[in-house]
């Protein structure tokens, strides 16, 4: 059992959707106050309506720094603190090499990594006033480990995001601030719904478990993080992907059998 959060806040950047409106889904079951952002107001504010009075919706732009600003002012002053921030907020659109453009990866970046550093800027003078702060990130397995065609700058930004992490931990170690990366393998939402079903089958085909994980199963991770127990993690990065990262080749998914 793990020591009530309850009372506490949460700001959960690209929370309209997928991952990120799992996290604050769950953040909000756990009895937190919860800032949803993402830049369509009315589809943050529909997540906070699903979870209940205790969240409220606000929309900002996470490559733009005033935006960042704003919404840790909206926070505080809804809230009175800032507790928990994560820093979920990405895209993943895809060019081949011989097609990508200057502006591709600028945009990729801008959002994935930039949009992360500006993120946690924002909330570190709350979080260091009140010496204790638990930051989230959400990379992923591609980029880190793992590489698919197209991803090429996505997986740039997803690698860069942990260096991030691992130099930022140190910095704010001395303030009660942690901050670790939880780094999903394939999950259904509503962005990756949009690479069709041939795509999901095959995922499907290379994952030991045998199936795409949900919001749910990066939520979990994440409220562990951000919980008083894992006070000494700082730094690290969890995988969630089902086990799609350990075969070494196909024919390690051969015959697998199980129960019937
Ligand atoms: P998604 O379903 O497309 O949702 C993306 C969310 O981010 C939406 O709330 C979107 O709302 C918001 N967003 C996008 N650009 C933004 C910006 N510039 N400023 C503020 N909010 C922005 O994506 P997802 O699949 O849940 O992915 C979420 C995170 O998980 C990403 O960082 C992604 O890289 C990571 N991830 C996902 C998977 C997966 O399998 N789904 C795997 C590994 C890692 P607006 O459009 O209204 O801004």
């Amino acid at each position: 059992m793990l020591t009530a959060l309850a009372g506490r806040t949460a700001i959960i950047t690209g929370g309209s959707k997928g991952i990120g409106r799992g996290l604050a889904k769950r953040f909000g079951e756990a009895g937190l106050n919860v800032l949803v952002v993402a830049r369509s107001l009315t589809e943050a504010e529909r997540v906070a309506a699903e979870i209940g009075p205790s969240a409220s919706g606000f929309a900002a732009d996470v490559r733009d720094a005033a935006a960042c600003q704003a919404f840790a002012a909206a926070a505080l002053e809804r809230y009175g603190r800032i507790d928990v921030l994560c820093a979920n907020a990405g895209i993943f659109p895809a060019a081949r090499l011989d097609v990508m453009t200057g502006d591709d990866f600028d945009t990729v970046m801008d959002t994935n990594l930039k949009g992360t550093f500006l993120s946690v800027a924002a909330v570190l003078p709350a979080m260091k006033a009140r010496r204790w702060g638990r930051i989230v990130v959400t990379s992923s397995i591609t980029g880190p480990i793992t590489g698919y065609p197209g991803w090429a700058h996505y997986g740039a930004s997803k690698a860069g995001q942990l260096g991030f992490v691992r130099t930022a931990a140190i910095e704010l170690a001395p303030w009660g601030i942690t901050m670790n990366a939880v780094m999903p393998g394939n999950i259904r939402t509503e962005g990756l719904d949009g690479l069709g079903p041939d795509y999901f089958a095959k995922m499907e085909a290379s994952i030991p478990m045998a199936r795409l994980g949900g919001a749910e199963d990066i939520a979990n991770a994440a409220l562990f993080f951000a919980s008083e127990e894992a006070a000494y993690i700082t730094g690290q990065s969890l995988v969630i992907d089902g086990g799609q990262v350990l075969p070494e080749s196909l024919a390690a998914l051969e015959d697998l059998g199980g129960p019937a």
